[in-house]
């Protein structure tokens, strides 16, 4: 009962702020979604690929090139769009900052498009960075989770991919990007996840989202637990990739 006085309060409480303060697009302020149809078509999505572990080698995809193959348990990292594209930082910072959940369908349509113009092989699962619950007390949802979602249902005409939140944060740890230092940054994020349900990820392809990297470890350390749990292969997805330099 309560639950259900909720949900029709938060409908109300939509409804409202939609008629005092209409959704428009944030490119073209055109009435209606976050991004219309037409400044969407207009998105420009990365066509050379590098591997995300060097950042240095052109592979298709992303996929990690054969040296960093060797110290990395990422098969491949996706990188859909450029973070130096205005548009696309100011989506982002919407999401994650200004709390705008709902853009978790704009968002996952650009990664849904990024990733059906790769050939990496048909993910088994899907699944979210997951975030700590301080993290999630403050921004009031997992912005990889709803990514995720999106992806799980919509990647295939008629068809799931499973999401599996089989991932789960022990600690809380800062801020990647805030730590400058490469080997302090590995420190940070030792032992920092750890498989819930080690049964989903046995011998499956897996298709881990995040929003954002910038140095990609948090994504790499993800990637080493899930291998280590047995996972045939792991790649990741994100909507673009930030600088160090331009946090
Ligand atoms: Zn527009
Ligand atoms: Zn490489």
């Amino acid at each position: 009962m309560l639950v259900e006085l909720f949900t029709i309060f938060r409908k109300v409480h939509i409804f409202a702020l939609n008629i005092l303060f209409p959704i428009k697009c944030v490119s073209c302020a055109k009435e209606g979604d976050w991004l219309c149809e037409n400044c969407f078509a207009k998105i420009k999505f990365l066509d050379e690929h590098i591997c995300g572990v060097c950042e240095k080698m052109i592979t298709p995809d992303g996929r990690t090139c054969q040296s960093c193959r060797k110290k990395s348990s990422i098969s491949g990292l996706i990188v859909a769009t450029s973070y130096k594209n205005n548009l696309i930082a100011h989506l982002v910072h919407l999401y994650k900052y200004r709390f705008v959940s709902d853009l978790h369908k704009e968002l996952g349509e650009i990664l849904a498009k990024a990733l059906q113009k790769t050939d990496v092989p048909l993910p088994d699962i899907i699944v979210p960075v997951p975030l700590h619950y301080r993290r999630l007390r403050w921004r009031g949802f997992n912005q990889s989770l709803l990514l995720a979602r999106y992806l799980s249902a919509n990647l295939l005409p008629q068809f799931e991919i499973p999401l599996k939140e089989c991932l789960a944060r022990n600690r809380y740890t800062p801020p990647q990007m805030k730590i400058k230092n490469y080997h302090s940054r590995q420190q940070n994020l030792a032992d920092a996840f750890s498989i819930t349900e080690l049964k989903e990820v046995k011998n499956k392809t897996v298709l881990l989202v995040d929003d954002i990297a910038t140095t990609g470890s948090t994504i790499f350390e993800c990637a080493k637990v899930l291998r280590k749990a047995g996972a045939k292969e792991v790649f990741a997805i994100v909507i673009a990739r930030q600088e160090m330099k331009s946090v």
